[in-house]
């Protein structure tokens, strides 16, 4: 059961009539954006073809490349300040820096990249 009481109601009306944050949210969580209730990934970024509790067809959803393009501006806009900040005042031998922010950024990317997919799947299914 949802914790969020509105979620029901709001459920209950036509997706194009929801308030789009209120399905991204659910989004955001992993849910179906619909109900709120079922998985929205059956893994990392594998969707469910279907949701398991309102029949909402997910699988046929193609994100394709906008939640990538939109990780990448993410991840830069947080690295790139970041790394020059550091750096400026960083004492610390070449290799390092060559090892840490790749890294980092890897990390950084892999953590955002569902919640970008999720908020596409959400635009891209209130459009259908
Ligand atoms: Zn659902």
């Amino acid at each position: 059961m949802s914790e969020d009481k509105s979620t029901p109601e709001i459920a209950a009306l036509p997706k194009d009539k929801q308030p789009f944050w209120s399905q991204a949210k659910r989004a955001l969580h992993f849910r179906c954006p619909n109900c709120g209730e079922g998985k929205l990934y059956q893994r990392y970024l594998r969707q469910v073809d279907e949701c398991s509790v309102c029949a909402t067809p997910l699988g046929k959803i193609r994100a394709d490349d906008g939640p990538a393009w939109l990780t990448i501006l993410l991840v830069g806009h947080l690295t790139v300040p970041l790394l020059l900040e550091v750096e400026r005042n960083a004492t610390w031998p070449m290799w390092m820096p060559m090892v840490i922010w790749p890294l980092y950024a890897l990390a950084l990317s892999l953590i955002i990249l569902p919640f970008a997919k999720a908020l596409f799947i959400t635009i891209l299914w209130r459009k259908q």
